[in-house]
């Protein structure tokens, strides 16, 4: 990225890159808990910072993520004010809607702004993994489409990203993570994230969706850069949304026995891989996990860029993808649903759009069409009444929980209140590869919406809404 335009007013060398179809890196840092001396904090964030942007054989840029799995962090924006100006064109911010109520993320808007932190990531946050379905309850989340879309209105040059959970799998669950996304463009996002996984088939099919529906906002692929201790956790279901199918967990019990060197190369290989595998599939970056020393962030963009001039055709690619991983099967169960049939026997063909598989007769029970046709009846004009109208009925059959605006029949006479989270637009990034909430034991609300949708032939209505939470929540303080 260039040197010359470095602090100056309006430029924004991360936007420009993904512009110009460069090759960007993002070297991901994770707040700080807050019992760290903030001081120290922000040095080795300093020397990060300047070990990943003085590295030239890749673009790169820093990625500072919100309070990902504790609540115990600083805020990322706060954390990110520790360093210098000149480069803040050069960072990417998460904000995380996890316990951040309006009032806060007005504030922290403010603070963007003023400290022209203008490259923002919004997420609706995950539940934290020691939380209850109780205690997730009385969190307030605000959502990402929702934050997105009040961020986009400001009049400051905010560039958005939008994140996705490409590894889910089932039609419906892969459905409504791609229905949610486009909200999220439409909202005003104007990149993309994919949340961290090693199926290379299904970042495939997430590039060709979006080609195919000419949106070609540039997407960039989470990897994780794993050390045995992130192994561990991942293994023990410590990251909501990050899943390892049982073949890759074989692959990695067996790194786990290796020497450190050995464990450590197999790693970097697996990264040379996933990365040119990556850009061959279209994406404009990569943003790298488990990579936040100054020494590792260096050995692996050098990994990187090597393996960038290494593999320059997707076929060549492919095969070494193959025989290094020996087939291993990716998807968590079999009977895994992808979108593609073969994709990854071929890169995005120029000439034809890719036809999607046919997903078979929505699998809505009879008794689910009856309670449709049920609220139909009752609820059709809900949103249009007063929220108390019929609220015995609404209790009954839609578990009303009495928001002061219905949003029924918008989601499908299905209310979103019973999500944990509360979200309204779509799936959160937890939610389990077959469609299962994250934190309760059912199905995830929106899967049953997107069930419904495609039986009622209603996708397009659903994904051309943005709607709002019910109510308006105070944050309620945790320990
Ligand atoms: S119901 Fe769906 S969106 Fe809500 S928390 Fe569970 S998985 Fe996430």
């Amino acid at each position: 990225m260039s040197e010359q335009t470095k602090g100056k007013k309006n430029v924004n060398r991360f936007r420009d890159a993904l512009g110009k179809g460069e090759f960007v890196l993002l070297v991901e840092s994770p707040s700080p808990s807050l019992s760290n001396d903030p001081i120290a904090a922000g040095e080795r964030l300093a020397a990060l910072e300047e070990t990943v942007l003085s590295i030239t054989s890749v673009n790169t840029v820093l990625a500072l993520t919100d309070r990902y799995l504790s609540l115990d962090a600083w805020r990322a924006l706060e954390y990110a004010n520790a360093l210098g100006e000149e480069n803040r064109d050069r960072h990417v911010v998460y904000l995380s809607g996890r316990n951040t109520g309006d009032g806060e993320l007005e504030q922290l808007a403010a603070v963007a702004a003023k400290s022209r932190n203008f490259n923002l990531v919004p997420v609706s946050g995950n539940c934290v993994p020691t939380d209850t379905l109780k205690e997730c309850r009385k969190r307030v989340f605000s959502e990402s489409v929702g934050i997105i879309r009040d961020l986009a209105a400001k009049k400051q040059p905010f560039f958005l990203g939008g994140t996705v959970n490409p590894y889910a799998y089932t039609p419906y669950t892969i459905m409504g993570q791609y229905f949610k996304l486009v909200k999220k463009l439409n909202a005003g996002a104007s990149f993309v994230v994919a949340q961290a996984g090693w199926d290379m088939l299904k970042l495939q099919s997430l590039r060709w969706y979006f080609s195919g529906r000419n949106l070609y906002d540039p997407m960039i692929a989470r990897l994780v850069l794993l050390t045995p201790n992130l192994v561990e956790k991942i293994l023990s279901g410590g990251y909501p949304g990050v899943n390892i199918s049982p073949d890759f967990r074989k692959i990695l019990e067996k790194e786990l026995r290796y020497s450190l060197n050995q464990f450590e190369a197999a790693q970097y290989r697996r990264l040379e891989l996933q990365a040119a595998g990556c850009r061959l599939l279209g994406f404009s970056g990569i943003q790298l996990a488990g990579a936040e020393t100054p020494s590792r962030a260096k050995v692996a963009a050098e990994r990187i860029s090597n393996a960038l001039k290494e593999f320059n055709s997707f076929e060549g690619w492919l095969e070494e993808y193959n025989s290094y991983l020996a087939r291993a099967e990716m998807s968590p169960f079999s009977h895994s649903f992808y979108l593609y049939d073969h994709a990854l026997h071929r890169a995005y063909p120029a000439d034809e759009t890719p036809v999607t598989r046919d997903f078979g007769e929505p699998e809505v029970s009879s008794r689910e069409k009856l309670a449709f046709r049920l609220r139909r009846f009752w609820f059709e004009n809900a949103d249009k009444q007063p929220a108390d109208s019929r609220r015995m009925l609404k209790r009954i059959f839609a578990a009303c929980r009495g928001c002061p605006r219905c949003r029924l029949p918008r989601t499908e006479f299905v209310c979103t209140e019973s999500c944990p989270k509360k979200l309204a637009n779509g799936p959160c990034g937890g939610v389990k590869p077959h469609g299962n909430c994250e934190i309760s034991s059912g199905e995830c609300v929106h899967s049953r919406i997107l069930r419904l949708a495609y039986w009622d032939e209603s996708m397009q209505t659903l994904e051309d809404n943005i709607l709002d939470s019910g109510f308006k929540q105070e944050i309620i303080k945790h320990g």
